[in-house]
């Protein structure tokens, strides 16, 4: 499942996650663009427990979008600021990345 990045058809305006109105012009009508990659603009590793095994470690990172938005993306590996990942949705709906 791709991520849906909206576009206001009035003054181009691009979002995450979609509003009702657009902030810059108030239009309500949006285009839905595929946000299939994108590039890492930030990383980091959420500790779960404390210790030297980080096989548990859960990986954020902000990731801009070809579209425009930052998105804040989890990953099952480290990444580091000017990565390309891919970026899907999962089966709950959270934004997952991938690199290459
Ligand atoms: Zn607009």
């Amino acid at each position: 499942m791709s991520i849906k990045i909206f576009r206001c058809t009035h003054c181009g305006t691009t979002l995450f996650p979609a509003r009702y109105l657009c902030p810059s012009c108030g239009g309500t009508e949006w285009s839905a663009l595929d946000a299939e990659r994108g590039v890492v603009t930030a990383a980091t590793a959420v500790r779960r427990r404390v210790g030297t095994d980080n096989s548990d470690d859960i990986h954020l990172a902000s990731v801009a979008t070809e579209a425009g938005p930052i998105v804040v993306a989890r990953l099952d590996s480290p990444v580091e600021s000017g990565d390309a990942v891919s970026l899907a949705l999962d089966a709950q709906h959270r934004i997952v990345a991938r690199r290459g």
